[in-house]
């Protein structure tokens, strides 16, 4: 029998395991979830926000319990993981308010006596999904594309399988029919299989560019859509005009964030010269008081890594990138003891062709970069083979905007961090992915925009 174990990253210890399930298994369920789909799409918008409604209930019920295993099995601080639950039970909220209006018919103007646009469901839609925000990253994907008719089956990354188990007894809990969303314990190797079967419709993934590229490949050559959310390198540019106290307190949480693990996070500063020393001065201060420490002590500011192969592998980033010229100016050493630990870390004075500068450091690692002037600072932000967020920040919002609509990029915050919100569009450019996720984008990806032409 095939294992996923699950090791608490703050110990280092052995916390559970999970018995993967068979190929043959997964179809099964799979095929189940292709029924369910056939009674599921004949419900009525309100039927399936009843359930939503129950589904934003449990989430709030069951935050700490929910909360707890998220903390144990990938190491986020307590309190942030009940601020993800909660963003789970928005999100229910959200689309059981907003479906029938996001997919209501459009009417066309044509010559026909009758024409328009309607959106219907298209089956059953596989998700792969990272362990980085093991609720909301799953919540994000089932409850638009459940509310729209179809049905979704999950395959969780392997260190969270405790959390994907808890959302499948989440869905049945709020009432949803068996086979509307289902947990597939499956290995990555199995996921090819499961894409070629025919009962599945489309994918959707979160996570890593390689991992993207392998499950776009494959549902390709079987012609079926995806939605790819991948890494991001987000730049965020430091105009010499910015509030200095402000611009450090946002870096300090926006790098820190999920133990240095978001895929939004501010990864690059890009700190224009007359600042840079300032900038560099405070923002160092701030990252050394962060208090990294148990992530079940409310006043840990940043918890361990989710893995310790990550950490290792962060931790050969940050060396290389200080080989390739690259200044540390805090942190960079693995701490003794159990636990998945890496410090805050800051990496400065990096240009294009460094690891930090060039490839997503996904943990605690900040990167700075000093810019000649604004036009410089915009260059050295698209010179990215990513684009999925980035942010300005300046005392002068107009200035600030002119900036933010010339980065390449799915989102560009001005003054702030950017964060995933209902009401808004999420997702990346270049190798960040395509397709969107939340809003009316999100929601009408996993449709068929059928035209209806009654002459
Ligand atoms: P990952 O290694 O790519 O894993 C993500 C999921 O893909 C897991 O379920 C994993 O399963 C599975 N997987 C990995 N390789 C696969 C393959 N060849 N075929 C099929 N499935 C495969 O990524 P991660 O380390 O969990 O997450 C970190 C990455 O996700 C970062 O790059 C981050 O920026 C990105 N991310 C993006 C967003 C976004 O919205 N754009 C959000 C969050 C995270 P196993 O666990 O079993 O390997």
């Amino acid at each position: 029998m095939d294992y996923a174990e699950i090791i608490d990253p703050a110990t280092g210890e052995k916390v559970a395991q999970y018995a993967r399930i068979s190929d043959e298994t997964a179809l099964e369920k799979v095929q189940q979830a292709n029924s369910a789909f056939k009674l599921w799409k004949e419900n009525s918008y309100e039927e399936r926000a009843a359930m939503m409604y129950k589904l934003a209930e449990v989430m709030e019920e069951k935050k700490e319990e929910y909360a707890k295993l998220a903390t144990q099995e990938m190491g986020k601080t307590i309190g942030q993981a009940r601020k993800e639950l909660e963003k789970c039970a928005l999100i229910c909220r959200y689309y059981a308010d907003n479906t029938k209006k996001l997919l209501a018919n459009e009417k066309v103007e044509t010559e026909a006596a009758k024409s328009y646009v309607t959106f219907q469901p298209i089956g059953v839609i596989l998700a792969v999904m990272p362990w980085n925000f093991p609720f909301y990253q799953v919540i994000r994907f089932a409850v638009p594309a459940i509310m729209a008719g179809n049905t979704g089956v999950l395959k969780h990354a392997s260190n969270v399988q405790g959390c994907a188990e808890a959302l499948e007894k989440a869905f049945s809990q709020a009432g949803f029919p068996k086979g509307i969303f289902t947990n597939l314990n499956i290995g990555s190797k199995q996921v090819k299989k499961i894409i070629e079967d025919e009962n599945i419709v489309a994918v959707t993934l979160t996570g890593s560019d390689p991992a993207g590229r392998s499950v776009a490949s494959i549902a390709g050559q079987n012609l079926k859509k995806t939605v790819m959310e991948l890494g991001g390198s987000d730049a965020y540019i430091i105009l010499d005009d910015a509030d200095l106290e402000k611009a450090t307190d946002l870096a300090t949480y926006g790098r820190l964030q999920n133990n240095g693990q978001t895929c939004i996070a501010a990864k690059r500063f890009i700190v224009l010269d007359a600042i840079y020393d300032d900038f560099l001065h405070r923002f160092t201060e701030k990252m050394k008081k962060a208090k990294m420490g148990k992530p079940t002590d409310e006043d840990t500011y940043y918890g361990p890594m989710a893995r310790h192969d990550l950490r290792d592998e962060i931790h050969e980033q940050v060396q290389k990138t200080i080989s390739q010229g690259g200044r540390l100016v805090l942190g960079g050493n693995i701490p003794e003891g159990k636990g998945a630990y890496y410090p805050a870390t800051i990496l400065a004075d990096l240009k294009p062709g460094m690891e930090a500068f060039d490839v997503e450091l996904f943990g605690p690692v900040a990167s700075v970069i000093k810019a000649k002037n604004e036009a410089h600072a915009i260059e050295l932000a698209n010179n990215s083979q990513y684009g999925l967020g980035s942010g300005v920040i300046t005392g002068n919002t107009e200035r600030g905007e002119k900036v933010a609509l010339q980065l390449e990029a799915g989102s560009s915050f001005v003054n702030k961090l950017v964060v995933s919100d209902p009401r808004l569009p999420f997702g990346g450019i270049k190798n960040s992915g395509y397709g969107r996720e939340l809003s009316g984008y999100g929601i009408r990806e996993f449709v068929n925009t059928k035209s209806v032409w009654i002459d």
